[in-house]
């Protein structure tokens, strides 16, 4: 089959490689597409570190299940045809301390989509079963790809806000553009904050209910209580605690980030907060799927060939489009 495979920093690949074989508890699926996000772009830019190279990355895979493979099903075997989404938790441990404290997201020997297990830059895909989710249907695989990574996990970061009505979100990318409708739909008001003269950006903002959208060197017109940073510099993490009213949080949804500046402990004092939010859990995978048809979440998709994933990779890196790229396989 075709695959795109990072073989070393900065060096990405067609290759031909065997099909897959799906072992006891996992399926194979056809990939029908599969969405690009930022954290695939740290992989191959050697930011997050790759165990066991070459891998093949994408982990918003969209597909049918081809077959199951031998064994008995560890939970509600998947039928053959059946449409699903695989996101980046490809599998974890279930007995570590975190996962017993149903914080699977935090698991010790978890194994992650398109870094440890071969994800959906590929025309077939093998993932355990338990960590394939259903998806709603009215949504194309296209439309369905960006609600699998930049949907989860900028739902798992949203949720860290609590109830604050007056949200902000750095860098207005694909995760934003899906997050800011479900915040506008629980009756937030929305801050965008892009790239400084991103109009594009500011405009999808604007168009999906932000009340708000400047550039990130600019002020809010009001006090935010919380702020998202889906942007991977740190330098906004000071930028945006100035922008904090006291007993705010300063969410950073990226994996990876580069280093934060010093600030001055007061525009921390007021017990604003900063903290982090890694991977997810299945329980916010099956939350978000079915909350996204209810707002309803509406993607903006820029579609790209299997063969353009380097292409797809370095106009997200430009920022050469608003929404989420998917490639489709
Ligand atoms: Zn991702
Ligand atoms: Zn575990």
């Amino acid at each position: 089959m075709r695959a795109m495979r990072i073989e070393a920093p900065g060096v990405l690949r067609p290759a031909r490689v065997p099909a897959p074989e799906p072992g006891p508890g996992q399926v194979l699926v056809r990939v029908h597409a599969c969405g690009v996000c930022r954290t695939d772009l740290h992989l191959l830019d050697g930011e997050v570190a790759i165990p066991h190279p070459p891998i093949t990355p994408g982990h918003q895979i969209v597909g049918t299940v081809v077959r199951r493979g031998p064994g008995e099903p560890r939970g509600e075997p998947l039928a053959e045809g059946a449409r699903v989404g695989i996101p980046w938790l490809g599998w974890t441990c279930g007995t570590c301390r975190h996962c017993l404290a149903g914080r699977e997201n935090l698991c010790d020997r978890a194994l992650f989509t398109g870094r440890d297990i071969d994800g959906g830059f590929a025309e077939l895909a093998v993932a355990d079963e338990r960590f394939c989710f259903p998806l709603p249907e009215g949504y194309s695989d296209l439309q369905v790809a960006p609600l699998l990574c930049a949907g989860l996990i900028g739902y798992r970061a949203l949720r860290m806000t609590g109830e604050a009505p007056r949200l902000g979100l750095y860098g207005f990318g694909a995760a934003a553009h899906v997050i800011a409708q479900v915040a506008v739909f629980e009756g937030r008001s929305v801050f965008a904050f892009t790239r400084a003269g991103d109009a594009a950006a500011q405009a999808l903002a604007r168009t999906l209910g932000a009340e708000w959208a400047g550039g990130s060197d600019e002020s809010p017109p009001q006090e935010l209580d919380a702020a998202i940073i889906f942007a991977a510099a740190g330098e906004l993490v000071p930028v945006a605690l100035r922008a904090l009213g006291k007993g705010g949080v300063v969410v950073c949804a990226g994996i990876h980030m580069s280093d934060i500046p010093a600030f001055p402990y007061e525009i921390l004092w007021g017990e604003r907060a900063i903290r982090s939010v890694a991977n997810l859990t299945r329980e916010d995978a099956r939350e978000f799927l079915a909350l996204a048809p209810r707002v309803p979440v509406r993607t903006e998709v820029h579609p790209y060939g299997l063969a353009d994933a380097g292409r797809a990779l370095e106009d997200l890196r430009a920022g050469r489009f608003t929404g989420a790229a998917v490639l489709r396989v």
